[in-house]
C-alpha cells in the first residue's frame, strides 16, 4: 500500500535526483538536442517542490494533477507537456483512491506512459522516453501477475527502464529534436529516457523502504 505520504516521499526524491542529475541530463541533451533537458527537469521539479507544503494535505490524484499542471506551465521544452500529460493521466488513474495497491501503481504507470504516447505519438524504438517506460510497464505487469510486492514490482520496472535507456544508444531518433540529426543521433543515450528511468528508480527506492 502506498499512502499520500509515500507519494510525497517519491516526489521529493524525484526532485532531489533530478537536481543531482541536472548536468548529466543536460550533457546527454547537448549531444543530440539543445542542452537543456537537465535544466528543464530541474526547473520543473523545483517549482513542484515549492508546492509541497500545500500538496501534502491533498490526496494522491490531486498531487499528481498538481505535478502535471506545474510541469506544463514551467517546463519550456518538449518534456514539459509530455511529462505534464503523463502526471495528469496518472492522477486520473488514482482518482478517489486514498491508498494505492500494487495494481493501482501499475495502472498509474500505464496511464503515465499512455499520456506520453497520446501527446508525443512516439512508438518504441524511436529513441524517446517511451523506450524506458514501455519495458518498465511490461516488467511491472509481469511482476504484478506473479503477485510480487510493490517493492519488487517497482524494482523490476526500474531495472527494465535502465535496460531500456541503454537500448536507446544505438537507436536512430525519429521524434523530437534529436531526429533533426538523422544518422548522427546514433550512438548517444536519450536524455528523456534517462529522466524517466531516474523517476522510476526513485519510486523503487521509496517502495523499498515502505
Ligand atoms: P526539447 O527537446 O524541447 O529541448 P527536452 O530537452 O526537455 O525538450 O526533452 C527532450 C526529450 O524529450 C528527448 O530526449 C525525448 O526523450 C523526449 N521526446 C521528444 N519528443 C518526444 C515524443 N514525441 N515522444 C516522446 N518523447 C519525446
Ligand atoms: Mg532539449
Amino acid at each position: 500500500m502506498m499512502t499520500n505520504e509515500d507519494t510525497m516521499r517519491w516526489l521529493g526524491r524525484v526532485a532531489e535526483v533530478l537536481h543531482e542529475n541536472r548536468d548529466y541530463l543536460t550533457q546527454l541533451d547537448s549531444a543530440i538536442g539543445d542542452a537543456d533537458h537537465g535544466i528543464n527537469m530541474d526547473r520543473g521539479f523545483s517549482s513542484v517542490r515549492d508546492k509541497f507544503p500545500a500538496m501534502a494535505a491533498t490526496d494522491i490524484a490531486a498531487q499528481m494533477r498538481t505535478v502535471g499542471s506545474t510541469l506544463v506551465s514551467t517546463v519550456g521544452g518538449a518534456s514539459g507537456p509530455l511529462y505534464g500529460t503523463a502526471f495528469l493521466r496518472a492522477g486520473g488513474a488514482a482518482a478517489n483512491k486514498a491508498e494505492l495497491e500494487p495494481a493501482d501503481v501499475v495502472a498509474m504507470l500505464e496511464a503515465f506512459l499512455g499520456g506520453i504516447v497520446a501527446r508525443g505519438k512516439a512508438q518504441p524504438g524511436e529513441k524517446t522516453m517511451v523506450d524506458a517506460l514501455t519495458p518498465a510497464l511490461a516488467a511491472a505487469k509481469q511482476a504484478l501477475a506473479e503477485n510480487a510486492s510493490l517493492a519488487e514490482i517497482t524494482a523490476r520496472a526500474a531495472a527494465a527502464a535502465e535496460e531500456g535507456v541503454k537500448a536507446t544508444i544505438p537507436m536512430l531518433a525519429t521524434k523530437g529534436r534529436a531526429s533533426y540529426l538523422g544518422e548522427r543521433s546514433i550512438g548517444h543515450q536519450d536524455p528523456g529516457a534517462t529522466s524517466s528511468w531516474l523517476m522510476l528508480r526513485s519510486l523503487a527506492e521509496v517502495c523499498a523502504k515502505m
